[in-house]
């Protein structure tokens, strides 16, 4: 009898463990198909396409009512994959949303758990490069159409969603998104609104992005008088080089001090960051010549714009003041990309409520508890530019919160919880996109 009470306390025990809360079965399975998608190696520079294109289609075709199409804008080992939820009424603007295929490389020594091993710890945290850049989005869109349909096998939407699987998109675009907007199959989409991927918050609330910055690649060049390294005389091409150095620094300064005193956003204001220089004589013995002034100098900047500032205003204090042709000073701007729309109005998606499809996004993130955060620019580029270049209105928006910033860098994880959350995220978000009946402005 005495022993009775521990019999009874291992008795409970057991069965506590037993009943201990399990992850429900479609959500070990999302997981699950997370994993296995993260395993296959998108780096560049030789990213596994194919096998990705195959997972995910293989992965959309298990989901009822899915149509896939697999397009070569390029080359064959270049695939894009399509994939569609027919609407009921294909009159109306359809949803386009976006992942790209690709991740940027890894370096393993770097890295806790092997990068493409999308590894589990006990807390959950799932590393791998491409878990918040952004492998995340691409299977959650799949899995939220997979449970709305599972709660509800009559759903059709009413507009037709697609999903596209994008290539290049961590090396420009060019044979990925930028094809694609050019192709017919696109221009028969009639796309209406357009979701893309955008970053990690460290708070409790979503980041939402209704812009990019804009990168230019600026050279500046001096030019001017050679002469002995003894000799003192004006506007050689270093001293008018450095001039224009430090009137740079001191703009630069001022942008980032709006940044510090918390005026502005990192991604709100101009970057001019210093990125080469070039100058002196090489003599023979590949040493500089240290008794000439040279007749030529040269700095690179990456510049990054944001769209609601003038470029031509720019433009004109880089030839006035940076690079002023009075001290024979001449300069080059390569433009990355876009920074007006075709109708030549500035790239950014309006998010309030004169814009519909803002209105309908915030109130389906937060009919399942999701709060915003205020509405950024992102300090980079995406895929979304050449959306927003149509006009077609764009956010970025990936569904990570509490979570830290870790696109690029080493120990990239996200913690299934999150991943989880998004799922039901974008369940809301599909269902209310979808079932938007008005037409967009
Ligand atoms: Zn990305």
């Amino acid at each position: 009898m005495v022993k009775k009470p521990i019999y009874s306390f291992i008795l409970l025990f057991l069965s506590v463990s037993a009943a201990a809360p399990q992850q429900p079965p479609a959500d070990a399975a999302a997981v699950s198909h997370f994993q296995q998608y993260l395993r296959i190696n998108t780096a560049h520079p030789h990213p596994d396409y194919q096998s990705a294109v195959s997972f995910l289609k293989a992965l959309a075709t298990s989901i009822p009512n899915l149509r896939t199409r697999t397009l070569h804008l390029t080359t064959p080992n270049k695939p894009l994959l399509l994939v569609t939820f027919p609407g009921s009424n294909p009159s109306l603007q359809s949803i386009l949303f976006n992942s790209h295929l690709d991740s940027v490389p890894a370096e393993p020594s770097k890295w806790f758990h092997p990068p493409f091993s999308a590894f589990k710890t006990h807390d959950g945290s799932i590393f791998a490069r491409g878990a918040q850049d952004d492998k995340c989005i691409a299977i959650q869109y799949l899995e939220a159409i997979r449970n709305i349909i599972a709660t509800d096998p009559g759903f059709k939407p009413m507009r037709t969603i697609h999903i596209c699987y994008v290539p290049d998109e961590e090396i420009g675009g060019l044979d990925g998104m930028a094809k694609f907007v050019e192709s017919n199959e696109f221009r028969e989409m009639n796309v209406g609104f357009f979701l893309d991927e955008g970053q990690a918050s460290t708070n409790d609330k979503y980041r939402v992005f209704y812009a990019d910055r804009s990168p230019w690649n600026l050279v500046i060049k001096a030019e001017g008088q050679p002469g002995h390294g003894s000799r003192m005389f004006d506007n050689s091409a270093l001293e008018n080089l450095m001039k224009s150095v430090e009137v740079v620094s001191k703009f630069r300064e001022n942008q980032f001090d709006l940044v510090k005193a918390g005026v502005l956003a990192n991604s709100e204001v101009i970057s001019a960051n210093p990125v080469y220089l070039k100058a002196g004589i090489v003599s023979g013995d590949g040493n500089f010549v240290m008794n000439m002034q040279p007749s030529e100098a040269e700095a690179g900047y990456d510049v990054r714009l944001p769209p609601t500032v003038d470029p031509d205003l720019l433009k004109k204090r880089i030839a006035e003041e940076w690079a002023p042709a009075t001290r024979n000073m001449s300069y080059h701007i390569v433009e990355k990309g876009p920074l007006r729309d075709y109708m030549g109005r500035p790239l950014m998606t309006v998010t309030n409520d004169s814009n519909p499809w803002w209105t309908v996004f915030k109130h389906a993130v937060e009919a399942v508890g999701g709060r915003l955060s205020k509405p950024e620019i992102l300090a980079s580029t995406t895929d979304a530019r050449y959306m927003r270049v149509r006009g077609i209105p764009t956010l970025g928006f990936s569904p990570m919160k509490n979570t830290p910033i870790l696109l690029h860098d080493h120990n990239e994880f996200l913690k299934e919880s999150v991943f989880l959350e998004g799922i039901k995220v974008y369940e809301s978000i599909i269902k209310a996109l979808s079932s938007f009946d008005t037409d967009s402005p």
